[in-house]
C-alpha cells in the first residue's frame, strides 16, 4: 500500500544548522498513517497523544517535530476537524479577555483580525467591548456556520497568507492555540506584522514547554501532539516575535478557569471515572478552578 501521507523536514526556528549534537530527539514518533483522521486535528477534544518525532534544541529549548505532514495533507486534516469547545467557551473567553483589556487602554479600536478564530467566540469578545470592525480566519468550515449573526460576515474560511487583509490595518490581532500548530511559524508572524497597524497590538496564546503540567507529565503531556510542530515557552517565544519585527510589551502565564469536571478530563490520570463520580458526588464537577494550566500569553506592538 502506497503511504496515506507525505512528510517533510522541518529545521529549527533559531539555529543556522539542526545539527544533532544540539537537536537531540526526546521523543520518538508513535503513530501510523492508518491512525490519523480530522478527529485528531480538532480541538480539545479527548486527545490520544500521537506525536511525531520530537527533537530539542539545547541553546534555545526549542521543542519541535522533525518529519511532519506536508501543507497539502495538514490543510486537508484541518478544514475536516470540528469544533468541539463549545461547553468551556464562555469560561476562555474570560480567560482571554482579561488580560489583554488594560493594554487596550486609549488605543484605537476600529478592526481587529482573530487567527483561527474557530467559531468566532472572541469575535463576539471583541465586538462586545467596542471594536467596530471585526474580522477571523478559519480553516473549519463547520466554524462559520455556527458563529455568531454580528460575526459571521468577518470571517474567511481558511487560512491567513499574505494578500488577505490591507498592510498597516489592524488595531489588534490576536492568535490563539494555533502558532504551534503551524509549519512557519516565523512567517505567519511576519505576516501578522505587516497586517498590524503602527501602534497596534498583537495578542497570542499557546502552550508553555516549560509549564509545571509539561515538566511533570513529559511525553504524556497533552502538548505533546501531532497537531504541535513547534512548541515554545517564555524565552524563545519573545525571541521569534522580536525577528518577526514586534516590540514584546510582556510574556507571561495565562491563568484558565474551567469547571473541575473539565481539567479532569484532560488531565493524564488513571481512574477518571471514579473520579468523575466523586466530583458529581460531592457537587465539585460544576465549580471553577482558575489555575495556571500550562497556557501562556504574549502580547505585541508594531512600533
Ligand atoms: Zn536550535
Amino acid at each position: 500500500m502506497s503511504a496515506k501521507f507525505n512528510y517533510i523536514t522541518k529545521e529549527c526556528l533559531f539555529c543556522k544548522e539542526t545539527d544533532a549534537a544540539n537537536h537531540p530527539v526526546i521523543y520518538k514518533k508513535n503513530f501510523r498513517d492508518e491512525d490519523l483522521d480530522a478527529q485528531v486535528f480538532s480541538a480539545r477534544r479527548t486527545t490520544e497523544h500521537f506525536h511525531y518525532e520530537m527533537m530539542k534544541c539545547a541553546k534555545t529549548g526549542l521543542i519541535f517535530s522533525r518529519q511532519i505532514l506536508d501543507d497539502a495533507s495538514l490543510n486537508q486534516l484541518y478544514k475536516e476537524s470540528l469544533v468541539t469547545f463549545g461547553e468551556q467557551t464562555e469560561f476562555i473567553k474570560n480567560d482571554y479577555w482579561q488580560p489583554l483589556r488594560e493594554h487596550l487602554e486609549g488605543r484605537g479600536k476600529q478592526k481587529a483580525l482573530d487567527i483561527g478564530c474557530s467559531n468566532g467566540f472572541f469575535l463576539e469578545v471583541l465586538k462586545d467591548n467596542g471594536f467596530k470592525e471585526v474580522y477571523g480566519c478559519e480553516p473549519s468550515t463547520e466554524a462559520k456556520d455556527i458563529a455568531r449573526a454580528d460575526v459571521k460576515d468577518g470571517i474567511h474560511t481558511g487560512f491567513f497568507g499574505p494578500g488577505l487583509y490591507p498592510e498597516n490595518y489592524f488595531d489588534l490581532i490576536t492568535c490563539f492555540q494555533t502558532l504551534d500548530h503551524l509549519s512557519q511559524p516565523l512567517e505567519m508572524l511576519r505576516n501578522m506584522y505587516t497586517n498590524t497597524k503602527k501602534g497596534g497590538l498583537a495578542y497570542l496564546i499557546m502552550h508553555n514547554t516549560q509549564a509545571l503540567q509539561a515538566k511533570i507529565f513529559g511525553e504524556k503531556s497533552p502538548i505533546i501532539d501531532v497537531e504541535h510542530i513547534y512548541l515554545f515557552n517564555k524565552e524563545n517565544l519573545p525571541m521569534l516575535c522580536e525577528k518577526a519585527g514586534y516590540k514584546v510589551v510582556s510574556c507571561f502565564d495565562l491563568k484558565n478557569g474551567y469547571p473541575y469536571s473539565y481539567w479532569l478530563r484532560m488531565a493524564p490520570i488513571p481512574l477518571k471515572s471514579m473520579w468523575q463520580s466523586v466530583f458529581k458526588a460531592t457537587g465539585l464537577a460544576n465549580k471553577v478552578l482558575s489555575i495556571n494550566a500550562g497556557n501562556m500569553a504574549i502580547i505585541l506592538e508594531k512600533l
